[in-house]
């Protein structure tokens, strides 16, 4: 039998980690479990002959607010990483031009304006109620002056009671890649707190790497007197029908606390390392009915440097028509055109996402997979940029089994839960508990996804810990 702890967080996602660095400021004796050799997750890097690659989280949001998610924390732990901040934020590349999207709230609005002068006041009216209610949102208040609960809608819904110019709704919804469903789905919910999180308050990269923010988190929790345990899975959680008290670990070892945070995936929370015959029946029942978010197939190149490389970097679609089947964009992401420290003198790292074109269950032979799909996007490379091919020296990939793998995510969904209006609000109301003093952060719960949304689900699950501990 181990030691006690005053709480035990599963997993070392963003989510976890936030949620033990303000726990453990707060005088909380906290044990981190990861399975995994390094913190992180999603947020991480890997290096390959002097390159560094962060497959996963790489633009952050809501830095620059100091009252929520991760502005909130650095401002607090007074976390050791420097960011850059992307201004423009993205490229946009359609068949006959390119958009620069501004990274700031003004900016934006003056670009709106100037693209589409018959809509200005419509604009206007637009980005006060997306600024009004993103505030809201973030806080948990759904019911707020600008939209009284009533959140059922999609984007496109939404954009289309507000404008009558199609393109500029296009351009409203272009970068929907970063919620995971294009505007005729996706919650208008889900992509105000995104796109709230990096047009109104920043989008930044994490110098040298995502990797390094989560190691200074890890840093900052052991400077505190918490620990983390890296190469440490959890096989189970011991509880029973009403309350947790503590988890048994690969090497049967077990570890006690009155308190567990989960921020692993849910499926894998609930199936395998808890017994659901002990659950709440009815809760289970909704939980099955739940979608995973979109999942990802990853290129990573390295590269030497040629004249003309940056018009390569940017999000691209084939038509202006987001919601045709088939116009998923294709987003090649070139961070070492704003962080010169990811790459040997000379060269530079190109990365190429794209939504994963099949089942995930149909797949039976995951490396053949992974091998036709380098082949076919590197001929579609070639094809639309030639130069290209030849300076490319070292090729990676990474297909949604590399990624579950690694996180143990279902499918491994890149954003937790599908955005749609009917499942968003899953999971909202605290009530919903499966056993007392048990709690989920992270990308599975309501607070949203991304290291933005993963922060605030921390944020929110630390304030009820806070709260609960000086009045019981
Ligand atoms: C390709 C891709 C690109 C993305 N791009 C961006 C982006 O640009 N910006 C952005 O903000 N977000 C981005 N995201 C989303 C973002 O990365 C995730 O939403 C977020 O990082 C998830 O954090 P999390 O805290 O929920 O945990 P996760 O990152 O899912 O981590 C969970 C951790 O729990 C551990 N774990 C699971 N089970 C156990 C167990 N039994 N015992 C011990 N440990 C366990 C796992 O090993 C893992 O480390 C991207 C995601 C992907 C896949």
């Amino acid at each position: 039998m181990g030691k006690k702890y005053d709480v035990i967080i599963i997993g070392s996602g963003i989510g976890g980690l936030v949620t033990a660095g303000m726990l453990s400021k707060a005088g909380f004796n906290v044990l981190v479990l990861e399975k995994h050799s390094y913190p992180g997750g999603y947020c991480t890097s890997f290096k390959r002959k002097g390159f560094i690659f962060s497959p996963g989280a790489h633009l952050m949001g809501a830095i620059g607010n100091k009252n929520v998610s991760l502005g909130r924390l650095f401002t607090r732990l007074k976390v050791d990483v420097d960011f850059i901040r992307l201004n423009p934020m993205d490229h946009i590349h359609f068949p006959d031009r390119t958009y620069f999207i501004p990274g700031d709230l003004e900016s934006y609005q003056d670009f709106l304006i100037r693209e589409f002068p018959a809509e200005k006041e419509n604009i206007k009216q637009y980005l006060k109620i997306f600024r009004g209610s993103y505030r809201y949102f973030l806080r948990g208040q759904l019911s707020n002056p600008y939209f009284n609960g009533e959140l059922k809608g999609t984007f496109q819904e939404l954009l289309d009671s507000f404008f009558n110019d199609n393109k500029l709704k296009t351009i409203l919804s272009c970068q929907w890649g970063y919620v995971g469903l294009p505007p005729a789905k996706v919650s208008f919910f889900s992509m105000f707190l995104t796109m709230g999180s990096y047009i109104i308050d920043g989008a930044w990269l994490v110098k040298g790497g995502a990797q390094k923010l989560s190691d200074a988190l890890v840093a900052r929790i052991r400077e505190n007197g918490s620990e983390v345990k890296l190469r440490c899975q959890v096989k189970k959680i011991v509880h029973d029908d009403k309350k947790v008290n503590g988890v048994i670990l690969e090497n049967n070892t077990t570890v006690l606390s009155d308190i567990i945070i989960s921020n692993a995936d849910l499926n894998h929370t609930y199936y395998d390392l808890m017994d659901s015959t002990k659950l709440n029946h009815t809760y289970l029942e909704r939980f099955k009915k739940m979608r995973p978010s979109l999942n990802f197939f990853l290129l990573f190149l390295g590269v030497k440097d040629f004249p003309g490389i940056e018009k390569i970097h940017g999000w691209h679609y084939k038509s202006y028509n987001l919601n045709l089947p088939g116009n998923s964009p294709l987003y090649i992401y070139i961070p070492t055109l704003f962080d010169k420290s990811l790459a040997p003198g000379g060269k530079q790292i190109v990365q190429v996402m794209t939504e994963f074109p099949y089942q995930f269950s149909e797949i039976k032979d995951w490396e053949k997979c992974k091998r036709e799909l380098t082949e076919k996007i590197l001929v579609k490379l070639g094809k639309k940029y030639p130069e290209l091919i030849p300076h490319i020296e070292i090729i990676e990939s990474a297909t949604p089994m590399t990624n579950k793998k690694y996180t143990f995510n279902t499918k491994g969904a890149g954003y937790g839960w599908e955005k749609t209006p009917d499942q968003i609000f899953f999971d909202f109301d605290p009530e919903d508990n499966v056993l007392e003093n048990f709690y989920k952060v992270g990308h599975w719960t309501p607070w949203g996804y991304g290291t933005a949304g993963v922060a605030n689900s921390g944020n929110y699950i630390v304030s009820t810990i806070i709260y609960k501990s000086k009045t019981t």
